[in-house]
């Protein structure tokens, strides 16, 4: 069950820094991301859509590669704001794989925040992704012989 919570102050200010920047003229449905890495720095995305929908890319991802080309490649905490909805949403699914990709763990939280910050709700990787897909398996045919 989420977790109603008031999210770290820092990273509300800084998703309201870039609602500004989302590029939603189709959806008209912005959305801004907060990534906090191991190390405690804070990364930004905005949702960027095309008018070829399909090469349209979340916030959550935009922040996350963010981050990764800075350099780090691991997420302490997310914050999702939504800006033009009441309620808060959660991850897609596509988002939640690449989150789990650079969590070391499923206890990573991810805020998730309605408009205006007035309803917040605090999810974990384990709870919005519990089986998540991680390519750790081995392969028919590589098995050593003995
Ligand atoms: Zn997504």
């Amino acid at each position: 069950m989420p977790t109603p919570v008031t999210p770290p102050a820092d990273m509300i200010e800084k998703a309201r820094l870039y609602v500004g920047n989302a590029y939603a003229p189709y959806s008209n449905f912005r959305v801004v991301s907060i990534v906090r890495s191991s190390t405690g720095k804070l990364y930004p995305g905005v949702n960027v859509e095309n008018s070829s929908y399909g090469l349209t890319i979340c916030a959550e991802r935009t922040a996350i590669f963010n981050m990764v080309t800075n350099g780090e490649k691991s997420i302490r905490e997310i914050l999702v704001y939504f800006p033009d909805s009441e309620k808060p949403g959660v991850p897609c699914g596509a988002c939640l794989q690449v989150i789990s990709e650079f969590s070391p763990d499923n206890t990573t939280r991810i805020y998730s925040c309605g408009s205006h910050f007035r309803s917040c709700l605090m999810y974990t990787l384990g709870e919005l992704l519990p089986y998540r897909f991680k390519l750790d398996l081995e392969p028919l045919g590589r098995r050593s012989e003995e």
